[in-house]
């Protein structure tokens, strides 16, 4: 693996797997962020149901008063009674008891009702407490998880870093150049070819660059402008000798013994 197409086929590994490192790192945060933000959504539910249940009990007190009140006035009409001139008089009064006690009764419905709701709030409280606890307890986890796993990438990303100064230093500087202008303008600078094919735009490959390009040339698709790299561990089939027609899919069994068998047909030739 010394040819300059080797080194470049390396190199874009190393970048490639630097870049998935970065991605993965920046996942941490979003994962601890989006952890966060439920967190702090279960925390708004349970200040709003707090509030909530403060609500009712405010309202029951305000409703034991008014009952209670009634009750008084109730009372007193009733004495009243005992004491009247008229019979429009004790009618009136009559009118008043019964009023009360409607009104005493409607007041109790409303405070059995808000009782319920009550009941209601504080089931849905101590879920939202346990909700809590289980997100603490998962941001915490998630936490240590990012921790350490930024700790790992980070230093294998130092090694890949330095990796890839190595590389980049011992690549002729033209095909670097070359390398990085590809690189930024695709995905990948570097194609594989696997059964006589980009692997990146599945052109064909002319016999001759074939030839080149197995013996570690430098060749660039003539379809879509990327290096050429072959790759014997990649594509087995090239070191099997099928007749060009029905193109099975490879059998790893037969594959694997037949490359044994012809393995040194194709030396590593270095540059
Ligand atoms: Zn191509």
């Amino acid at each position: 693996m010394h040819s300059e197409i080797a080194k470049l086929a390396h190199l874009q590994d190393v970048e490639q797997q630097a870049a998935a490192l970065t991605t993965q790192m920046a996942a941490y945060s979003q994962k601890i962020s989006a952890r966060e933000q439920a967190l702090a959504q279960t925390s708004r539910e349970l200040e709003e149901n707090q509030e909530k249940l403060v609500k009712e009990a405010a309202s029951r007190r305000r409703m034991e008063s008014d009952t209670e009140d009634m009750r008084l006035k109730r009372a007193r009409y009733v004495a009243q009674l005992d004491g009247v001139q008229s019979d429009s008089q004790a009618k009136a009064l009559e009118h008043q008891i019964v009023f009360c006690k409607q009104e005493i009764d409607r007041i109790e419905e409303l405070e059995f009702t808000s009782l319920m709701q009550t009941e209601t709030l504080e089931t849905q409280q101590r879920t939202l407490h346990e909700t809590i606890a289980n997100q603490k307890q998962g941001l915490a986890a998630e936490q240590t998880d990012a921790q350490l796993g930024r700790d790992r990438d980070k230093a294998l990303l130092s090694e890949l870093n330095g990796e890839r100064a190595i590389v980049r230093g011992s690549v002729e500087p033209s095909l670097l150049a070359e390398y990085d202008r590809l690189s930024s303008a695709r995905k990948n600078a570097v194609a594989f070819v696997e059964r006589q094919r980009c692997s990146a735009c599945q052109m064909m490959v002319r016999p001759q660059r074939w030839n080149e390009i197995r013996e570690g040339a430098v060749h660039f698709c003539e379809s879509c402008g990327r290096f050429l790299y072959y790759n014997p561990a990649v594509d087995l089939s090239a070191d099997i000798k099928l007749p060009s027609v029905a193109k099975k899919p490879a059998n790893p069994v037969t594959t694997a013994a037949q490359t044994a068998a012809t393995g040194s047909d194709y030396p590593a030739r270095e540059d």
